[in-house]
Protein backbone atom coordinates (compact mmCIF):
# COMPACT_ATOMS: atom_id res chain seq x y z
CA UNK A 1 0.00 0.00 0.00
CA UNK A 2 1.26 3.50 -0.72
CA UNK A 3 1.62 6.11 2.23
CA UNK A 4 0.56 9.31 2.60
CA UNK A 5 2.48 11.57 4.17
CA UNK A 6 2.59 15.70 4.77
CA UNK A 7 4.14 17.76 2.97
CA UNK A 8 4.68 21.63 1.97
CA UNK A 9 3.61 22.10 -1.58
CA UNK A 10 3.12 25.24 -3.50
CA UNK A 11 0.30 24.74 -6.50
CA UNK A 12 1.22 26.76 -8.88
CA UNK A 13 4.29 28.73 -10.28
CA UNK A 14 5.30 31.03 -7.62
CA UNK A 15 2.27 31.17 -5.78
CA UNK A 16 2.74 30.55 -1.39
CA UNK A 17 3.37 27.34 0.56
CA UNK A 18 0.30 25.13 2.07
CA UNK A 19 0.75 22.58 3.84
CA UNK A 20 -0.84 19.17 2.51
CA UNK A 21 0.29 15.84 1.46
CA UNK A 22 2.07 13.51 -1.19
CA UNK A 23 1.85 9.67 -2.09
CA UNK A 24 4.86 8.01 -1.27
CA UNK A 25 4.87 4.57 -3.45
CA UNK A 26 4.41 0.96 -1.76
CA UNK A 27 8.02 0.18 -0.97
CA UNK A 28 9.83 -2.08 -3.31
CA UNK A 29 11.88 -5.16 -2.55
CA UNK A 30 15.31 -2.85 -2.93
CA UNK A 31 13.60 0.44 -1.74
CA UNK A 32 14.05 2.13 1.57
CA UNK A 33 11.69 4.71 3.45
CA UNK A 34 13.70 7.50 4.46
CA UNK A 35 12.13 9.35 7.73
CA UNK A 36 12.91 12.81 6.61
CA UNK A 37 14.81 15.05 9.34
CA UNK A 38 15.95 18.20 7.57
CA UNK A 39 15.68 19.37 3.65
CA UNK A 40 18.03 22.52 2.64
CA UNK A 41 16.43 25.26 0.17
CA UNK A 42 18.82 25.12 -2.56
CA UNK A 43 18.43 27.84 -5.07
CA UNK A 44 17.23 25.53 -7.96
CA UNK A 45 14.13 25.02 -5.69
CA UNK A 46 13.28 28.83 -6.23
CA UNK A 47 13.88 28.27 -9.75
CA UNK A 48 11.52 25.91 -10.35
CA UNK A 49 8.76 26.52 -8.08
CA UNK A 50 8.83 29.88 -9.65
CA UNK A 51 9.50 28.44 -13.51
CA UNK A 52 12.19 30.31 -14.13
CA UNK A 53 13.74 27.45 -16.14
CA UNK A 54 10.47 26.65 -18.43
CA UNK A 55 7.47 24.56 -18.19
CA UNK A 56 7.11 22.79 -14.18
CA UNK A 57 4.86 20.19 -12.81
CA UNK A 58 2.73 21.38 -10.15
CA UNK A 59 1.47 20.56 -7.27
CA UNK A 60 5.44 21.10 -6.43
CA UNK A 61 7.50 19.57 -3.97
CA UNK A 62 10.69 20.54 -3.51
CA UNK A 63 13.49 19.35 -2.04
CA UNK A 64 16.80 17.54 -3.00
CA UNK A 65 19.22 18.08 0.14
CA UNK A 66 17.56 15.53 2.44
CA UNK A 67 18.92 14.10 5.39
CA UNK A 68 17.08 11.50 7.60
CA UNK A 69 16.98 7.79 9.33
CA UNK A 70 16.16 4.54 7.54
CA UNK A 71 12.92 3.27 8.88
CA UNK A 72 12.14 0.28 7.01
CA UNK A 73 13.95 -1.63 4.04
CA UNK A 74 13.23 -3.90 0.89
CA UNK A 75 13.32 -7.42 1.20
CA UNK A 76 16.29 -7.18 -1.09
CA UNK A 77 17.48 -4.48 0.55
CA UNK A 78 21.74 -5.18 1.06
CA UNK A 79 23.48 -2.05 1.40
CA UNK A 80 21.02 0.04 4.02
CA UNK A 81 19.71 -1.31 7.28
CA UNK A 82 16.91 0.27 9.77
CA UNK A 83 18.45 3.13 12.10
CA UNK A 84 20.73 4.39 9.03
CA UNK A 85 21.33 7.75 8.79
CA UNK A 86 21.13 8.69 4.83
CA UNK A 87 20.52 11.43 2.69
CA UNK A 88 19.08 12.04 -0.99
CA UNK A 89 20.35 14.08 -3.95
CA UNK A 90 18.85 15.63 -7.17
CA UNK A 91 18.09 12.04 -8.31
CA UNK A 92 16.50 8.86 -7.33
CA UNK A 93 17.00 6.97 -10.27
CA UNK A 94 18.71 6.63 -13.62
CA UNK A 95 18.85 4.31 -16.62
CA UNK A 96 21.74 2.06 -14.81
CA UNK A 97 22.93 0.75 -18.16
CA UNK A 98 23.88 3.90 -20.70
CA UNK A 99 27.79 4.60 -20.51
CA UNK A 100 27.38 7.47 -17.86
CA UNK A 101 25.64 5.16 -15.34
CA UNK A 102 27.73 2.40 -16.05
CA UNK A 103 30.86 5.27 -15.69
CA UNK A 104 29.55 6.43 -12.19
CA UNK A 105 28.32 9.73 -13.94
CA UNK A 106 24.51 9.18 -13.63
CA UNK A 107 23.63 13.08 -13.49
CA UNK A 108 24.86 12.77 -16.94
CA UNK A 109 22.39 9.66 -17.45
CA UNK A 110 21.59 9.38 -21.35
CA UNK A 111 18.01 8.83 -20.62
CA UNK A 112 17.83 11.45 -18.29
CA UNK A 113 17.54 10.65 -14.68
CA UNK A 114 14.85 10.55 -12.35
CA UNK A 115 14.91 13.76 -10.60
CA UNK A 116 13.84 13.89 -6.80
CA UNK A 117 11.03 16.70 -7.63
CA UNK A 118 9.51 18.17 -10.30
CA UNK A 119 10.68 14.74 -12.13
CA UNK A 120 8.67 11.87 -13.40
CA UNK A 121 9.40 8.42 -12.97
CA UNK A 122 10.11 5.92 -16.42
CA UNK A 123 6.91 4.64 -15.35
CA UNK A 124 5.52 8.70 -15.51
CA UNK A 125 4.51 9.13 -11.93
CA UNK A 126 5.27 12.90 -11.15
CA UNK A 127 8.72 12.83 -8.12
CA UNK A 128 7.82 14.86 -4.60
CA UNK A 129 11.09 16.23 -2.79
CA UNK A 130 12.02 16.57 0.40
CA UNK A 131 9.79 19.44 1.81
CA UNK A 132 7.89 16.57 3.06
CA UNK A 133 8.42 13.97 5.82
CA UNK A 134 9.25 10.88 4.41
CA UNK A 135 10.46 9.37 1.40
CA UNK A 136 10.83 5.96 -0.86
CA UNK A 137 13.82 5.73 -3.01
CA UNK A 138 15.89 2.81 -3.95
CA UNK A 139 18.51 1.79 -2.00
CA UNK A 140 21.24 2.49 -5.28
CA UNK A 141 19.90 6.26 -5.30
CA UNK A 142 20.26 7.09 -0.96
CA UNK A 143 23.27 8.05 0.50
CA UNK A 144 24.97 7.04 3.72
CA UNK A 145 25.83 9.53 6.30
CA UNK A 146 28.48 8.76 8.21
CA UNK A 147 28.69 10.09 12.13
CA UNK A 148 30.45 12.93 13.02
CA UNK A 149 28.01 15.37 10.85
CA UNK A 150 24.91 16.26 12.17
CA UNK A 151 21.72 15.59 9.86
CA UNK A 152 20.82 19.45 9.56
CA UNK A 153 24.63 20.10 8.77
CA UNK A 154 24.16 17.35 6.41
CA UNK A 155 21.47 18.29 4.41
CA UNK A 156 22.91 20.75 1.98
CA UNK A 157 26.06 18.33 1.57
CA UNK A 158 23.72 16.54 -0.98
CA UNK A 159 23.56 19.64 -4.11
CA UNK A 160 25.55 22.06 -2.53
CA UNK A 161 28.44 19.71 -1.24
CA UNK A 162 28.64 18.01 -4.65
CA UNK A 163 28.28 20.66 -6.92
CA UNK A 164 31.04 22.00 -5.85
CA UNK A 165 33.36 19.04 -4.84
CA UNK A 166 33.11 17.44 -8.70
CA UNK A 167 34.31 20.02 -10.16
CA UNK A 168 37.27 20.88 -7.87
CA UNK A 169 38.20 17.28 -8.32
CA UNK A 170 37.60 16.86 -11.79
CA UNK A 171 39.95 20.64 -12.35
CA UNK A 172 42.41 19.15 -9.93
CA UNK A 173 42.47 21.37 -7.29
CA UNK A 174 44.63 21.24 -4.86
CA UNK A 175 48.06 22.37 -3.35
CA UNK A 176 50.00 25.08 -5.91
CA UNK A 177 46.08 25.47 -8.07
CA UNK A 178 44.98 28.99 -7.43
CA UNK A 179 41.22 28.69 -6.92
CA UNK A 180 38.48 31.59 -7.05
CA UNK A 181 35.11 30.97 -6.10
CA UNK A 182 32.55 33.01 -7.45
CA UNK A 183 29.68 33.93 -4.98
CA UNK A 184 29.47 33.52 -1.19
CA UNK A 185 26.57 31.66 -0.88
CA UNK A 186 25.09 27.94 -0.05
CA UNK A 187 27.08 26.65 -2.90
CA UNK A 188 29.99 29.00 -2.62
CA UNK A 189 30.64 28.61 1.31
CA UNK A 190 30.81 25.01 0.34
CA UNK A 191 33.11 25.48 -2.50
CA UNK A 192 35.40 27.70 -0.17
CA UNK A 193 35.82 25.27 2.63
CA UNK A 194 36.04 22.13 0.31
CA UNK A 195 38.82 23.33 -2.00
CA UNK A 196 40.92 24.56 1.09
CA UNK A 197 40.16 21.53 2.13
CA UNK A 198 41.88 20.03 -1.06
CA UNK A 199 44.64 22.00 -0.17
CA UNK A 200 44.11 25.31 -2.88
CA UNK A 201 44.48 28.52 -2.22
CA UNK A 202 41.03 29.61 -2.39
CA UNK A 203 39.85 33.53 -3.44
CA UNK A 204 36.44 34.50 -3.03
CA UNK A 205 34.59 37.07 -5.33
CA UNK A 206 31.56 38.50 -4.03
CA UNK A 207 29.82 41.23 -5.28
CA UNK A 208 30.65 43.31 -1.88
CA UNK A 209 33.08 42.42 1.21
CA UNK A 210 30.35 42.02 3.61
CA UNK A 211 30.97 38.36 3.92
CA UNK A 212 34.81 38.57 4.31
CA UNK A 213 35.13 37.73 7.67
CA UNK A 214 33.03 34.83 7.27
CA UNK A 215 34.71 33.60 4.17
CA UNK A 216 37.99 34.08 5.57
CA UNK A 217 37.08 31.94 8.69
CA UNK A 218 35.64 29.14 6.13
CA UNK A 219 38.91 28.94 4.58
CA UNK A 220 39.90 31.57 2.01
CA UNK A 221 42.89 32.96 1.44
CA UNK A 222 41.79 36.49 -0.34
CA UNK A 223 38.80 37.70 -0.56
CA UNK A 224 37.66 40.52 -3.08
CA UNK A 225 34.36 42.57 -4.01
CA UNK A 226 33.66 42.56 -7.75
CA UNK A 227 31.58 45.67 -7.31
CA UNK A 228 35.41 47.16 -7.59
CA UNK A 229 36.42 47.17 -11.43
CA UNK A 230 40.10 47.24 -9.53
CA UNK A 231 39.64 43.84 -8.41
CA UNK A 232 39.18 42.65 -12.18
CA UNK A 233 42.81 44.74 -12.24
CA UNK A 234 44.25 43.39 -9.76
CA UNK A 235 43.54 39.89 -10.69
CA UNK A 236 44.17 39.73 -14.40
CA UNK A 237 45.65 36.14 -15.34
CA UNK A 238 45.31 34.97 -11.39
CA UNK A 239 43.66 31.52 -11.40
CA UNK A 240 43.79 28.11 -12.25
CA UNK A 241 40.28 27.61 -11.72
CA UNK A 242 36.96 30.08 -11.42
CA UNK A 243 33.96 28.41 -10.26
CA UNK A 244 30.84 30.52 -10.86
CA UNK A 245 27.94 29.62 -8.65
CA UNK A 246 26.04 32.66 -9.62
CA UNK A 247 22.55 32.38 -10.69
CA UNK A 248 22.21 35.44 -12.43
CA UNK A 249 24.13 36.87 -15.58
CA UNK A 250 27.24 37.38 -15.02
CA UNK A 251 30.34 39.51 -17.40
CA UNK A 252 31.80 36.17 -19.03
CA UNK A 253 34.95 37.84 -20.56
CA UNK A 254 35.98 39.91 -17.21
CA UNK A 255 35.63 36.32 -15.19
CA UNK A 256 37.72 35.00 -18.03
CA UNK A 257 40.38 37.69 -17.83
CA UNK A 258 40.91 36.06 -14.52
CA UNK A 259 42.44 32.91 -15.77
CA UNK A 260 46.04 31.99 -15.96
CA UNK A 261 47.07 30.33 -19.60
CA UNK A 262 44.71 26.94 -19.87
CA UNK A 263 43.01 27.96 -16.86
CA UNK A 264 39.39 26.92 -16.55
CA UNK A 265 35.99 29.04 -16.09
CA UNK A 266 33.24 26.75 -15.07
CA UNK A 267 29.51 27.12 -14.38
CA UNK A 268 27.59 25.77 -11.53
CA UNK A 269 25.17 28.48 -11.27
CA UNK A 270 22.05 28.63 -13.79
CA UNK A 271 21.33 31.79 -15.15
CA UNK A 272 17.76 31.59 -16.75
CA UNK A 273 19.13 34.26 -19.41
CA UNK A 274 21.92 33.36 -22.20
CA UNK A 275 25.34 34.75 -21.27
CA UNK A 276 27.69 35.51 -23.85
CA UNK A 277 31.44 36.39 -24.21
CA UNK A 278 33.87 37.22 -26.90
CA UNK A 279 36.22 34.59 -28.87
CA UNK A 280 38.81 36.46 -28.03
CA UNK A 281 38.34 36.18 -24.22
CA UNK A 282 39.49 32.44 -24.80
CA UNK A 283 41.78 32.14 -27.59
CA UNK A 284 44.09 34.69 -26.39
CA UNK A 285 45.49 32.10 -23.58
CA UNK A 286 43.90 28.94 -24.45
CA UNK A 287 41.41 29.34 -21.89
CA UNK A 288 38.57 26.71 -21.56
CA UNK A 289 34.58 27.30 -20.82
CA UNK A 290 32.68 24.36 -19.11
CA UNK A 291 29.70 23.92 -16.84
CA UNK A 292 29.31 21.05 -14.19
CA UNK A 293 26.35 19.72 -12.91
CA UNK A 294 26.34 18.15 -9.13
CA UNK A 295 27.89 14.71 -9.19
CA UNK A 296 27.22 10.97 -9.50
CA UNK A 297 26.30 8.57 -6.49
CA UNK A 298 29.96 7.40 -6.26
CA UNK A 299 31.08 10.61 -5.89
CA UNK A 300 28.65 12.15 -3.85
CA UNK A 301 29.32 9.15 -1.11
CA UNK A 302 33.18 9.99 -1.34
CA UNK A 303 32.45 13.78 -0.68
CA UNK A 304 30.15 13.23 2.45
CA UNK A 305 32.95 11.01 3.48
CA UNK A 306 35.44 13.54 3.16
CA UNK A 307 33.41 16.66 4.86
CA UNK A 308 33.48 13.59 7.52
CA UNK A 309 37.08 13.46 7.77
CA UNK A 310 37.76 17.38 7.52
CA UNK A 311 35.17 17.73 10.21
CA UNK A 312 33.22 20.12 7.25
CA UNK A 313 29.51 20.53 6.97
CA UNK A 314 27.26 23.34 5.86
CA UNK A 315 26.82 26.56 7.76
CA UNK A 316 23.42 27.15 8.47
CA UNK A 317 19.66 28.63 9.42
CA UNK A 318 17.23 26.07 10.59
CA UNK A 319 13.43 27.31 9.68
CA UNK A 320 10.13 26.02 10.39
CA UNK A 321 7.43 24.88 7.86
CA UNK A 322 5.62 28.57 8.33
CA UNK A 323 9.23 30.54 7.16
CA UNK A 324 9.80 29.05 3.82
CA UNK A 325 8.50 31.69 1.71
CA UNK A 326 10.05 34.34 3.60
CA UNK A 327 13.24 32.26 3.31
CA UNK A 328 13.08 32.12 -0.54
CA UNK A 329 12.67 35.92 -0.97
CA UNK A 330 16.03 36.23 1.40
CA UNK A 331 17.83 33.96 -0.58
CA UNK A 332 17.21 35.90 -3.84
CA UNK A 333 18.59 39.28 -1.90
CA UNK A 334 21.75 37.17 -1.34
CA UNK A 335 20.56 37.56 2.30
CA UNK A 336 21.19 34.20 3.67
CA UNK A 337 24.20 32.88 5.67
CA UNK A 338 24.72 30.21 4.20
CA UNK A 339 21.47 27.65 4.09
CA UNK A 340 17.92 27.54 5.02
CA UNK A 341 17.22 24.10 6.26
CA UNK A 342 13.67 23.17 6.95
CA UNK A 343 13.60 21.02 10.06
CA UNK A 344 10.55 18.90 8.89
CA UNK A 345 9.33 17.81 11.86
CA UNK A 346 7.36 21.34 11.66
CA UNK A 347 5.20 20.20 8.43
CA UNK A 348 2.94 18.07 10.34
CA UNK A 349 -0.16 21.19 11.00
CA UNK A 350 0.21 21.10 14.63
P1 LIG B 1 22.57 31.28 -3.46
O1 LIG B 1 22.66 30.76 -2.08
O2 LIG B 1 21.55 32.31 -3.79
O3 LIG B 1 24.04 31.79 -3.86
C1 LIG B 1 24.33 32.47 -5.04
C2 LIG B 1 25.30 33.61 -4.73
O4 LIG B 1 25.58 34.27 -5.98
C3 LIG B 1 24.73 34.68 -3.83
O5 LIG B 1 24.88 34.40 -2.48
C4 LIG B 1 25.57 35.88 -4.24
O6 LIG B 1 26.83 35.82 -3.57
C5 LIG B 1 25.83 35.64 -5.72
N1 LIG B 1 24.91 36.44 -6.54
C6 LIG B 1 23.56 36.47 -6.48
N2 LIG B 1 23.06 37.34 -7.38
C7 LIG B 1 24.12 37.86 -8.03
C8 LIG B 1 24.25 38.81 -9.09
N3 LIG B 1 23.18 39.41 -9.64
N4 LIG B 1 25.50 39.10 -9.52
C9 LIG B 1 26.57 38.51 -8.97
N5 LIG B 1 26.50 37.60 -7.96
C10 LIG B 1 25.29 37.29 -7.51
O7 LIG B 1 22.26 30.09 -4.48
P2 LIG B 1 22.83 28.59 -4.50
O8 LIG B 1 21.82 27.70 -3.87
O9 LIG B 1 24.21 28.60 -4.04
O10 LIG B 1 22.72 28.29 -6.06
C11 LIG B 1 23.45 29.08 -6.98
C12 LIG B 1 23.12 28.71 -8.41
O11 LIG B 1 23.59 27.40 -8.68
C13 LIG B 1 21.63 28.68 -8.75
O12 LIG B 1 21.47 29.15 -10.09
C14 LIG B 1 21.28 27.21 -8.68
O13 LIG B 1 20.16 26.87 -9.46
C15 LIG B 1 22.54 26.62 -9.26
N6 LIG B 1 22.79 25.21 -8.91
C16 LIG B 1 23.42 24.45 -9.85
C17 LIG B 1 23.76 23.15 -9.57
C18 LIG B 1 24.51 22.33 -10.58
O14 LIG B 1 24.60 21.13 -10.42
N7 LIG B 1 25.06 22.92 -11.61
C19 LIG B 1 23.45 22.60 -8.34
C20 LIG B 1 22.83 23.40 -7.39
C21 LIG B 1 22.51 24.71 -7.68
P3 LIG B 1 27.57 37.16 -3.06
O15 LIG B 1 26.59 37.83 -2.15
O16 LIG B 1 28.76 36.64 -2.40
O17 LIG B 1 27.88 37.98 -4.27
ZN1 LIG C 1 20.35 22.06 -5.58
ZN1 LIG D 1 21.88 6.14 -17.78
Amino acid sequence: MSLTVPALLTPSAGAPFERGTVERRELGEHDVLIDIAYAGICHSDIHQAREEWGKAIFPMVPGHEIAGVISAVGSGVTKHAVGDRAGVGCFVDSCRECEMCLAGEEQFCLKGNVATYNGKTYDGTPTYGGYSTQIVVDENYALRIPEGISLDVAAPLLCAGITLYSPLRHWGAGPGKKVAIVGMGGLGHMGVQLASALGAEVTVLSQSLSKQEDGMTLGADHYYATSDRQTFRDLRRSFDLIISTVGADIDVDAYLSLLRFEGSLVFVGLPENKQSFRVFSLTGARRNLSGSNIGGIRETQEMLDFCAEHGIGSVIETITADDVDKAYDRVVNSDVRYRFVIDTSTIPAS
